[in-house]
């Protein structure tokens, strides 16, 4: 044979081989997909219902039901073959098809995240209890007397009395030194369980195994960083003006416990304007299914299985709530006709509209949104519309001048509160990111550290406490936070693609997107349908053009 047919049959038996050996490779993980979902398919239906029925009666035989089945599925995600089985074939590189190397991805890191002994996993839900139960029966005492966070909210929004405003911040701190040893007991046991499957420690298991890169997460912060340092200066002054000469007293001995929020999360009362009056007459209910409607993502039939209204034993909150991924959707809520409410059931409607409208006939692992922040981005799209002066005016039949008025003042506050919640991120992100990669660190002082850095608030003299603990999302939520400000950025990235691209116009003011139907189609199109067919920040990519960034985030609150 001539030297280039050999060439030839070496290449063809290569392909061939190689070629085979992806199509078994394909095949072994369909097998493995079909029996996967055939168990946990049904367990997940049952568990969410066991959810829905517990928030709804607040029955503690519903909750347990709820623990028993989740129990069962963590078990299957926690199967150390299975695990050795999808490792070997995401190393082997030989999955081809698009859509099995998504799935293979969600199994994957689902797994990854479960590979715990359980010695381990007994002494981590141990610790996570005992922190939990010292931190929901804890009370802050003011001058001996025990208060609620409640009232402690109601003093830090209303009390002109400096010593009592003092008393009160330091109250709602009080439960972070006395869960303090436990959460750093907590923070060591999982990063005890990250080594255990490679990784340096538990912030970077948590952020890799959401699909995310600690490096990419950092260059969003520090350019976040960058775009609203001088901003939020300019804000802060003037506001710091306001409550200095509320109380009497001058700029430089403004304190932390002088600001409307403990943790100073929450845009001062100052600009706001009771927004209440417009709502208390309309029904947000139909409110809400009219504006849906309108932009054609109806939601009649969700509303229908919703459970809306205040009742005893039930959940106090709201949520969104998926039972079985074929269209049972809805929502709970405890609705009023205020403000807060319209916010509220717009926000978990957005949530619904997103699992709603996922392709059905799309792979059962691929149907749920791209992640969790492209779902709370959707919903907070949405949300944000109850403070828009044109949204108001266009639904609630407001006159002119009404729309102006809230205009002026809403735009602040609103400009305001989403400046200020990107400053408070930064600090979660940055401390969190520091507490996991060495907890045996001088905590409280690196914590007022980043609060003096990102939220140009001063530390209080004296030693400093374990105030920071109080914040619970380091117990029940670890290394999650970040996720709400990515959810902000996506929602404003959003925005502007649809003011520029889908309604072509030159600038977004005004802008409502009541009845245009436009707007409806391209979300479920771009982001609704797809679920998680594509990892989210090619969603985005698909969805605006570009990758996630906080460009837009910017121009929409900032400039
Ligand atoms: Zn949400």
């Amino acid at each position: 044979m001539e030297k280039s047919s050999i060439l030839t049959v070496f290449i063809v038996l290569i392909i061939f081989l190689f070629g085979c050996g992806n199509i078994a490779k394909e095949q072994q993980l369909e097998q493995f997909i079909d029996i996967h979902v055939a168990k946990v398919e049904p367990l997940s239906t049952q568990a969410n219902l066991a959810y829905w029925d517990a928030s709804t009666t607040g029955k503690p035989e519903d909750y347990e039901r709820v623990n028993k089945l989740q129990l069962e599925i963590r078990q299957i995600y926690n199967n150390p073959l299975e695990f050795a089985f999808l490792k070997e074939i995401k190393e082997s590189g030989r999955i081809n098809n698009a859509k099995l190397a998504r799935q293979l991805d969600k199994l994957y890191y689902a797994y990854l995240r479960n590979q715990i002994e359980p010695e381990l996993l007994k002494k981590l839900v141990d610790a996570d209890n005992k922190v939990q139960e010292k931190y929901n029966t804890f009370r802050g005492t003011i001058d001996g007397k025990k208060v609620t966070m409640s009232d402690i909210y109601t003093i830090l929004t209303t009390e002109k009395n400096l010593r009592k405003r003092e008393l009160a911040w330091r109250a709602s701190k009080q439960v972070g030194d006395v869960i303090f040893d436990d959460l750093i007991e907590l923070v060591k046991l999982r990063n005890e369980a990250a080594r255990k499957v490679g990784f340096n420690n538990y912030h970077t298991l948590s952020i890799v195994t959401g699909e995310q890169s600690v490096e990419e997460l950092d260059r969003i912060f520090d350019e976040l960083d960058g775009l609203t340092s001088e901003p939020f200066a300019r804000l802060k002054n003037e506001l710091d003006r306001i409550l200095a000469d509320s109380y009497g007293i001058a700029v430089e001995d403004l304190m932390p416990w002088h600001y409307h929020d403990p943790f100073f999360q929450r845009t001062p009362l100052v600009y706001d304007l009771d927004l209440d009056i417009y709502y208390k007459d309309q029904d947000v209910k139909e409110l809400a299914q009219k504006y849906y409607a309108g932009i054609g993502l109806p939601v009649d039939d969700i509303l229908a299985r919703s459970d809306l209204y205040d009742r005893e034993g039930k959940y106090p909150h709201a949520f969104s709530f998926e039972g079985d991924r074929n269209g049972d959707v809805r929502i709970l809520c405890n609705l009023q006709n205020t403000e807060r409410w319209m916010e509220t059931i717009l926000h978990e409607l957005g949530h619904a509209v997103y699992s709603k409208y996922h392709d059905r006939k799309e792979p059962w692992l691929l149907r749920e949104p791209a992640h969790s922040f492209t779902t709370e981005a959707i919903a907070m799209f949405f949300g944000r519309l109850s403070r828009n002066a044109a949204w108001m005016e266009a639904m609630l039949g407001l006159s002119e001048s009404q729309r102006v008025k809230i205009e002026q003042v809403s735009e602040k506050y609103l400009r305001f509160q989403q400046v200020l919640f990107a400053r408070w991120a930064m600090v979660m992100y940055n401390f969190e990111k520091q507490l996991y990669s060495n907890p045996d660190q001088d905590l409280n002082t690196l914590w007022w550290d980043l609060v003096e850095k990102y939220q140009f608030i001063k530390r209080p003299n004296g030693p400093v406490d374990a105030g920071w603990a109080s914040k619970l999302h380091f117990t029940t939520a670890p290394c999650y936070y970040h996720n709400y400000m990515l959810g902000e950025l996506l929602a404003s990235q959003l925005h502007n693609h649809i003011v520029h691209n889908v309604l072509m116009l030159e600038s977004d003011k005004d802008v409502s997107y009541v009845c245009r139907k436009e707007v409806g189609d391209f979300i479920r199109k771009k982001v609704f349908e797809p679920g998680a067919v594509y990892h989210w920040s090619e969603m985005i990519r698909r969805a605006t053009g570009e990758p996630l960034r906080p460009k837009y985030f910017i121009e929409q609150f900032v400039q």
